[in-house]
């Protein structure tokens, strides 16, 4: 039962909120966590369905060495109740200039011939020595010259290199498409350097077992094990300030008081619904409206009568995939394809408790608009071009789909944050990683509230995705116990 006073609340449990709450537990503050769906884990939430488990949608954690996963589930003592898994292999699937599906032909992605990647690219012999100065240059720039690229795009950077069309396709598809969801003439260059140097150095591809809902569900049970609440199934209305200060939230489940609140629930919806933007200065609300967010997915689950594969995952693209700004806004007009990257995933091919015996799930992910509120004719546009990519590559799936669900960003809104700004709500990540919202851009954490804190994908951290939002939960449960140490001490 929960208690009316706390020395902070946490509002939202995705990876976030609950490493945050966590961690500020385990320091001894006195917290309440307060979670409107019934399983933590947000954007990244398990399900299961029919003896199937899986993360809601396709979600591939990187890197693998030193993942914050870890590192959060044993400082909190929970790491018994969250397995990870690293596969160690993967599928990735190139559609050649002939139009035939190749299969990146690693068996195992310790193997480090460049040439296998470059034979698999249909990459030029003279191309390959300044593919290779280029992957030198990239994995091995220094922390000081990465930093001076804060403000130049992605693609700004990468054409200065000499890189063949194939190769580029590769590495947007992986980076910018996938692991930030932004098109490289928007993603901030430092950003994504950073990312790609982690995951060619640390390896990419970390699943959970049981999904990677079960880590944050682990994270929340420290912060239970710590002398913390945690409240399910309660929205918080709205986040009350009284003089400049929050002073505690409101919800359907009673009013709880705290000097501090640390939001988990996306600084647009933060700042213009559950504060409300007259609590605010003018400039500052007018700033936070203008945050761009960043693209969406929205894909299929197929639940298959048997195997079509044994990847774990992997991603499926031509040289014509990459999007760009002005491509991604004709698709939208129907003007140019919607056909970019896919990207799928297979939970039993790395959790063998993850489907019934004999039985196979795929889930495909392709890009879309955040736009929760796509009508039904454009979102089966964007679903279709996904799915006639998926054929192409897997043409025997069609044979043997025993049901599929369509998940939109409708569904990723209603899982996870408010649409308060048209267009956004079904964002994939949180805030776009794109020049001007990164690096010294980046929100800062803390809001022109006294006592009100940011945690997540939107402020604090940077990286891929989930691994992004817990490096947030860290930093602002370091930030936001200083705040509660100083306040103490004061006279
Ligand atoms: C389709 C898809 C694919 C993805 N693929 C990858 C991937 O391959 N790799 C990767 O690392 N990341 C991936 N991500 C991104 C990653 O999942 C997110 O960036 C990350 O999980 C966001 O965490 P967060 O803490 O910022 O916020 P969220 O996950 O958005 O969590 C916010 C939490 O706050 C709660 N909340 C919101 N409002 C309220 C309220 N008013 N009251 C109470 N609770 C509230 C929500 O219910 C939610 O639990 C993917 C995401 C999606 C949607």
């Amino acid at each position: 039962m929960a208690r009316e006073s706390y020395d902070v609340i946490v509002i939202g449990a995705g990876f976030g909120g609950s490493s945050c709450a966590g961690l500020l537990a385990k320091r001894g503050l006195d917290v309440l966590l307060v979670e409107k769906n019934a399983r933590a884990g947000g954007k990244a939430m398990s399900l299961s369905k029919g003896g199937f488990t899986y993360t809601a949608w396709v979600v591939i954690g990187a890197p693998v060495e030193g993942n914050l996963y870890q590192v959060v589930l044993d400082e909190l003592g929970v790491a018994d109740l969250a397995r990870l898994v690293i596969p160690g292999t993967q599928g990735s699937i190139y559609k050649t200039t002939a139009g035939k599906y190749t299969r990146l032909p690693l068996s195992s992605t310790d193997e480090t011939d460049p040439n296998v990647i470059f034979d698999w690219l249909e990459i030029d012999r003279e191309q390959r020595d300044p593919a290779l100065q280029f992957f030198a240059e990239l994995t091995l720039m220094p922390a000081e010259k990465i930093q001076e690229l804060d403000g130049v795009t992605f693609e700004d950077w990468i054409t200065r290199h000499d890189v063949p069309r194939s190769l580029y396709a590769f590495l947007v598809s992986l980076c910018c498409d996938g692991m930030f969801m932004v098109p490289p003439d928007s993603l901030d260059a430092a950003e994504a350097i950073k990312s790609l140097q982690d995951m060619f150095l640390r390896g990419g591809g970390v699943f959970c077992e049981g999904g990677f809902g079960r880590v944050a569900e682990a994270y929340c049970e420290a912060v239970r094990r710590h002398g913390g609440d945690v409240l399910m199934g309660t929205r918080t209305e709205r986040i009350l300030v009284e003089g400049g200060r929050v002073t505690g939230v409101e919800t359907k489940k009673g009013t709880f008081r705290a000097p501090i609140v640390i939001s988990n629930a996306g600084l647009q919806p933060t700042v213009l619904k559950l504060v409300g933007e007259e609590n605010f200065d003018k400039s500052y609300a007018n700033y936070v409206r203008d945050l761009v967010p960043s693209y969406a997915l929205l894909g299929h689950r197929y639940f298959l009568r048997r195997p079509v594969t044994d990847a774990p995952y992997g991603v499926v693209f031509s040289n014509d995939s990459p999007w760009s700004l002005g491509r991604f806004n004709l698709a939208r007009e129907g003007k140019a394809s919607r056909e970019g990257v896919l990207y799928y995933e297979v939970p039993s091919n790395y959790d063998p408790n993850a489907a019934p015996e004999g039985k196979q799930m795929l889930m495909t992910g392709s890009f879309c608009p955040a736009n929760p509120h796509l009508d039904d004719e454009e979102v089966q546009a964007w679903a279709d071009a996904g799915e006639k990519i998926l054929f192409g590559a897997f043409p025997e799936i069609e044979g043997v789909i025993e049901s599929k669900e369509l998940y939109t960003t409708r569904s990723v809104s209603n899982a996870t944050r408010d649409s308060v700004v048209p267009g956004a709500g079904g964002e994939t990540i949180g805030l776009a990683q794109i020049v001007g919202q990164c690096g010294s851009h980046k929100p800062s954490i803390q809001a022109p509230i006294a006592g009100l804190f940011y945690v997540g994908c939107d402020a604090g951290g940077s990286g891929v995705g989930t691994q992004q939002a817990i490096e947030s939960g860290m930093n602002v449960a370091e930030a936001v116990t200083r705040y509660h140490r100083l306040r103490k001490a004061r006279p």
